[in-house]
């Protein structure tokens, strides 16, 4: 029987992940079609039921669901429930269990894509939503010494600096302005974007969160959104000398622990990576 895959989102305007997730089962010659799924929020709760079905692997989860998926789920992985957001989702013979694979997606892009270890090192972490709660949990997890989260709406960024605090980890908390930043960006190991500004489509395509005089030459400049390949993040990041990588390690390796979670293979990364290139080349 010819299994079932796909990703839930609303709109589903610039998912890769069809592309990159079918050239890996292709590749590891795995009788299952991942499919996009648009499904607006009234919808959502029937079609994660639907994914009970004998003949479904699971799904992905974007947004705007991927809060919604906590309540709807029979089992949460405690990565996922930290979080406080689901964006993959097995079944295991009707039963659904929720994940959270952006965490070790950042993480595993960081470090081999970008070849950067966070243990011991700053970072400045622009964004308080969905991305920004996946990345501020990694960074933790991976022993960053120091963490400020800065955001347009600055009370959102005081909630998840609250929420991901343990121990001796206690995140500081700002808005965008000039002259907050300027008292943690200049001296950030690490600055990565997870706010919407720069992506191609969003509310602000054109601007960066940061300027390129307040960032260290000696940084380097993640940006989660992939599209475009460099934002006007990495162009300020490049103008200060610093080293950039953009968001596509993330979302590749969020995908390859889906498709480890779903099928129990690892994932062909070389193929995931040259799958959504080509897909981001047609556009
Ligand atoms: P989200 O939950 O909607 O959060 C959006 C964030 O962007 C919020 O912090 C919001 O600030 C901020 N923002 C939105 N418009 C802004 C503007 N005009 N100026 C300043 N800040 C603005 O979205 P998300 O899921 O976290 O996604 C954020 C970005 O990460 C998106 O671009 C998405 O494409 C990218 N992403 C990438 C991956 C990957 O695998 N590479 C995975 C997930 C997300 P307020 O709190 O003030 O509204």
């Amino acid at each position: 029987m010819t299994k079932r895959l796909g990703i839930f989102g609303y709109p589903l305007g610039h998912s890769l992940s069809p592309a990159f997730q079918q050239a890996a089962l292709d590749e590891l010659k795995i009788d299952a079609l991942f499919d996009a799924w648009r499904i607006a929020p009234e919808e959502f709760a029937e079609a994660v039921n639907g994914l009970r079905a004998d003949d479904c692997l699971g799904c992905c989860i974007t947004l705007p669901h991927k809060e919604a998926a906590l309540e709807l789920v029979d089992e949460l992985d405690p990565v996922a429930e930290e979080i406080g957001a689901v964006n993959t989702i097995v079944n295991n013979n009707g039963q659904l269990k929720g994940y959270n694979t952006d965490a070790p997606g950042f993480l595993r892009g960081l470090r081999e894509a970008a070849e950067f270890e966070p243990e011991g090192r700053s970072a400045l972490v622009i964004g308080a939503g969905g991305a920004a709660r996946a990345i501020v949990f990694a960074l933790r997890e991976a022993g960053v010494s120091r963490l400020t989260i800065a955001n347009r709406t600055e009370e959102r960024a005081q909630n998840l600096a609250r929420d991901m605090s343990r121990g001796r980890f206690r995140p500081g908390a700002t808005s965008l302005e000039i002259d907050q930043l300027a008292n943690t960006a200049p001296y950030a190991d690490l600055i990565v974007n997870a706010s919407s500004m720069g992506l191609s489509g969003g509310p602000s395509p054109e601007e960066t969160p940061v300027p390129a005089e307040l960032i260290s030459g000696n940084a380097l400049c993640y940006d989660a959104v992939y599209v475009p390949t460099m934002t006007p993040f990495l162009i300020a990041a490049e103008d200060a000398g610093a080293r950039v990588a953009g968001g596509l390690s993330m979302l590749i390796y969020q995908g390859a622990e889906g498709f480890k979670l779903w099928t129990g293979q690892d994932a062909p990364i070389e193929v995931m990576f040259k799958a959504a290139r080509e897909k981001l080349a047609g556009r």
